[in-house]
């Protein structure tokens, strides 16, 4: 099968089975990214795509999900994904969904019928990159798009049903920005229906754009505490029916919980979290996983 980097998934997925779509970013700018950065953006062909799922069977038996690959793998124009979900039913018929990366503009050539049409043909679940609900944010981490460009794809995506989690980049505003980048980004989702906000925290990573413009002061990282009070903020903000989960290595605890239901004894626990931990202890955490990426 053709990989031409590493399975790129998210550790809690149930995803069983890969299959590359894309090849590197679409985008690829990103300042605070660490993936992808050797690797010029491709799209499958769809024999290459073909051939691949044939050997599914052969490397991951009989996969209930399959996840897409590529930084962004729903960069593949529609008729490929359709014609890519249609040959991976004939050929692995223990599929019952398919989910993968999403960039906002992965949507953009995508109309309602047609995203209508990729969910009953068993797309399920996509992580949408969204990272933040505000344009100061988007700005500053290059990532490419503004906040009312994700709310129209996102409202595009609602309107047709197909199933969607949102990331959320929780700290990527730096320094004292945290609380205004939550409100701003529970705004972008309030009356949306993704399943589920899915956050991870901001690790700087050195060599990365956004840490050299650290160290030129053109930007400050938000300490530990700020970015968990970010998190209360997000969450006390949130007005979605949906499932808010932080299981992502890089957050300080993990989480999965239901929200409205038990978005008080979540606030309760995040609060608690932050007077019960000192910056310093926190700190020594980031240091840690800043050296696993
Ligand atoms: S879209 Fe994703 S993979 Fe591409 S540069 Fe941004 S964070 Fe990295």
């Amino acid at each position: 099968m053709n990989f031409s980097s590493n399975i790129n998934c998210p550790p809690y997925e149930t995803a069983d089975g890969f299959l590359q779509t894309t090849q590197g970013c679409s985008h690829n700018h990103c300042l605070f990214c660490t993936y992808f950065k050797d690797q010029k953006f491709r799209k499958s062909s769809i024999e290459e795509i073909e051939s691949d799922i044939k050997e599914i069977p052969y490397y991951f038996g009989a996969p209930k999900r399959i996840f897409l690959q590529g930084a962004d793998g729903f960069a593949a124009d529609y008729d490929v994904l359709m014609k890519t979900a249609e040959l991976i039913h004939k050929y692995v018929s223990s599929v019952q969904s398919i989910g993968g990366y999403a960039r906002i503009d992965n949507f953009y050539d995508k109309t309602v019928d047609q995203l209508k049409n990729m969910a009953a043909a068993g797309y399920k679940n996509l992580y949408i990159g969204v990272e933040s609900g505000d344009d100061t944010v988007l700005k500053k981490i290059n990532k490419g798009y503004t906040a009312a460009q994700a709310r129209e794809q996102l409202e595009k995506i609602d309107a047709s049903g197909l199933p969607y989690i949102v990331n959320f980049l929780n700290g990527a505003g730096g320094h004292k920005y945290g609380s205004t980048n939550a409100r701003l980004t529970a705004k972008l989702y309030d009356r949306l229906h993704m399943t589920m906000v899915n956050t991870s925290m901001l690790t700087v990573v050195p060599g990365t754009p956004l840490y050299r413009a650290m160290e030129k002061g053109l930007y400050v990282e938000s300490t530990e505490t700020e970015k968990l009070e970010e998190m209360y903020e997000l969450v006390r903000c949130l007005t979605n029916e949906t499932i808010f989960m932080n299981e992502h290595a890089s957050n300080l605890f993990h989480v999965k919980c239901r929200i409205p239901e038990e978005k008080d004894e979540l606030l309760s626990f995040i609060q608690k979290f932050i007077e019960g931990n000192d910056e310093k202890k926190l700190r020594q955490y980031r240091e840690y996983i800043t050296r696993a990426f």
